[in-house]
């Protein structure tokens, strides 16, 4: 009996998948991944939008010896090059060992989140309360976004073309913004609404102030004080508002979450908590053998178009130039190419399990999912990996001894979702998904693992550094 049992444990421990935790992998790494979330977390603090993040990740890239990329020059292994574009999307690059002779390896993320955009003409008076009228960015749930601290970031452009750069909310002694919601006891009507429609886009309105311009005369004189203030501030009048791009994102400090401290609570993982672990990645991967590139894109939330999203062709035309500079085509240099689409994953949530097939979720503090392809009603909208690719990728985890684990981002017929890898695969690159899980995305206070940045990190790193 007992040799048997015996038996059946070796031939599993041969035959059978195991899901693997962080502990049993890396136990001697929790120091590491602490560490290294330290710099995610102050990263997560400095830059909540993608104009933001474009402007500390050049500043990081230039403090490593980054420099702005020039079309006309040649560059040499160990060169390290930067592409800002529009200051809201930015390419980093080390030149490798054998340029893009053998193709490049890419990790492209996203730097933008669901948020809270200001519509052109956005502040009003009612009922002596001055707001700004929003137009929601990305797919968030409008309910989860009243009755929390907001902060206003981003930039507006005056009528002589001078610019202002605003973040207001995020200190401690700054003011911050919100949208109010019905109290309980008024709230019958609205209760009966579902919970999709339970705060509708129009409902979204920021209150902004309620003091108004001491006057003995006059209406809208709680508008005409802010626009007062504004003036004061910034310098500006109302209709600069409509050279502006202003987004309202959740006030909440960065905070580990749990006894152990464990998990990071913060807004916007979704995709910092990849673009970060690729960008360090990349600070980390010494000469390569093949030109590394992290990509930053913008616009991924509302479906990669426009021209900082990477549905448009900057990518394309910064490995045209590299392979150009070689003698090289473009388009034979894309053919040869791999690319690691670093995008979160759902994580497995246990208070609401039937969304997710339990054989195919991935779980935190598994590490890094590898997800074959993502999308919706059977596959739509998704790059799915070969079978070939797939095992590259597993063999250069394996050999790294990175955590990592295969995820799907639900059940089949639950809904689903896209990132940057069709966009990416339909320049005939080689694309996967990968990236952390987290809990509550898109919502205000997202929830990841710290073992699963940092295991995401050391993947990323291993992809650099493994040649081909
Ligand atoms: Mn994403
Ligand atoms: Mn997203």
């Amino acid at each position: 009996m007992c040799e048997e049992k015996k038996e059946a444990e070796l031939l599993k421990e041969k035959l059978c998948l195991k899901k693997e935790h962080f502990d049993f992998v890396c136990d001697d790494e929790y120091q590491n991944a602490e560490d290294f979330c330290k710099g995610y977390m102050h990263f997560l603090s400095e830059a909540k939008t993608e104009r933001e993040c474009n402007s500390f990740v050049i500043e990081e890239a230039e403090k490593n010896g980054f420099l702005l990329f020039d079309s006309r020059k040649t560059y040499k292994a160990g060169d390290k090059v930067y592409l800002n574009n529009r200051g809201k999307a930015v390419i980093l690059a080390v030149i490798g060992k054998k340029g893009v002779s053998r193709g490049a390896k890419i990790v492209a993320s996203h730097i933008d989140s669901p948020r809270l955009d200001l519509k052109p003409t956005p502040l009003y008076e009612d009922s002596e309360l001055a707001y700004f009228k929003t137009h929601y960015y990305g797919g968030i749930r409008k309910y989860q976004w009243t009755a929390i601290p907001l902060s206003l970031h981003g930039v507006i452009i005056k009528a002589d073309g001078s610019s202002v750069k605003v973040s207001l909310g995020e200190k401690e002694n700054e003011p911050k913004f919100v949208i109010t919601d019905l109290l309980p006891h008024l709230a019958k009507e609205q209760s009966k609404r579902t919970l999709s429609e339970g705060i509708k886009g129009e409902e979204l309105n920021i209150l902004i102030g309620s003091r108004p311009f001491k006057s003995d005369s006059g209406s809208e004189l709680v508008k005409l004080n802010i626009l007062k203030l504004l003036n004061e501030k910034y310098g500006i009048v109302e209709k600069d508002f409509i050279s502006a791009e202003l987004e309202l994102v959740p006030a909440f400090p960065v905070s580990d979450i749990g006894f152990d401290r464990s998990l990071i609570g913060a807004y916007g993982h979704d995709d910092r908590v990849c673009a970060y672990p690729a960008t360090m990645a990349l600070f980390e991967a010494g000469i390569p053998e093949n030109t590394a590139i992290t990509v930053l894109a913008d616009k991924e939330e509302i479906g990669s178009d426009g021209n900082t999203g990477l549905n448009s062709a900057f990518l394309k035309y910064f490995i045209e130039d590299l392979a150009e500079a070689e003698g090289l085509k473009g388009r034979h240099v894309l053919s040869m190419s791999q690319c690691l689409s670093a995008d979160v994953n759902a994580g497995f949530d246990p208070t609401f399990p039937s969304v997710h097939d339990k054989y195919n979720a991935a779980l935190l503090n598994h590490g890094v999912v590898l997800t074959k392809y993502t999308g919706s009603r059977g596959k739509a909208g998704s790059s799915d990996a070969c079978a070939e690719f797939m095992g590259e990728i597993r063999r250069i985890l394996d050999g790294a001894e990175v955590c990592w684990q295969i995820g799907e981002l639900g059940k089949v017929d639950e809904g689903g979702g896209g990132t940057v890898a069709m966009y990416v695969a339909n320049l005939g690159v080689d694309v996967v998904d990968l990236g952390v899980p987290v809990l509550s995305m898109h919502a205000p206070y997202e929830i990841v693992a710290k073992s699963d940045v940092y295991s995401t990190f050391r993947a990323c790193k291993a992809f650099f550094q493994t040649g081909k």
